[in-house]
């Protein structure tokens, strides 16, 4: 897409990767996964820019810890997820962060948008992102894209197996979902949920 420029973050809890998107000419702007905010929030000021969108590729807890202070920054920022992924939101056990000994939920529940059909298509920030349900590594995993770009989270990481071994991972589901995810990524710039070097 013309014009559409992405920021990579890499997070200090697990490496996750978490990614800012904006369209030039457009002041809204998107946030794929949601870690350290500290960086992020000073370009979002920085750039004059409005987040109106974090798109969560999964919920598991090094992909979602920063939600609340952005919450904070931005009250009208939305933040998108499958029905699955609104539970565990709500749910420190469901979201493994009881286990990382900071337990963590969703500050504003009217905050979080269902995600409810396997493909969608969401308008915002002057963009059409599709979504795509890829279940397997978690049951609240879905991959983003756009005309050049794919965000797989979890589901696909470059040279790295997909995780099927926490809990509500399934292994065949992760097998069906990179089925689907491999031909997205023809032409794509991919977008994984964990730096790789
Ligand atoms: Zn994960």
């Amino acid at each position: 897409m013309d014009g559409v420029s992405v920021k990579k973050y890499v997070n200090s809890l697990f490496n996750s990767a978490s990614y800012l998107i904006w369209h030039k000419g457009n002041e809204q702007c998107i946030v794929v996964d949601c870690g350290d905010t500290e960086q992020l929030i000073e370009d979002i000021k920085d750039g004059e820019l409005v987040p109106v969108a974090i798109l969560l590729t999964h919920v598991h807890f090094d992909h979602i810890y920063g939600v609340n202070e952005m919450l904070l920054a931005f009250p009208d920022v939305k933040i998108y997820t499958n029905e699955w992924g609104h539970k565990a939101l709500m749910s420190d056990k469901l979201n493994l962060s009881r286990y990382h000994g900071s337990p963590f939920v969703v500050a504003d529940e009217q905050a979080i948008v269902d995600i409810v059909e396997n493909e969608e298509v969401i308008e915002v920030a002057g963009m059409n992102i599709h979504t795509l349900y890829t279940p397997g590594h978690n049951p609240s995993c879905i991959t983003y894209y756009t005309d050049d770009m794919v965000f797989t989270g979890d589901a696909y990481i470059p040279d790295t197996p997909v995780v099927t071994c926490l809990p509500h991972g399934n292994r065949q589901e992760a097998e069906r979902s990179l089925a689907a995810i491999t031909p997205l990524m023809q032409g794509r710039r991919v977008m994984p949920g964990h730096d790789v070097k």
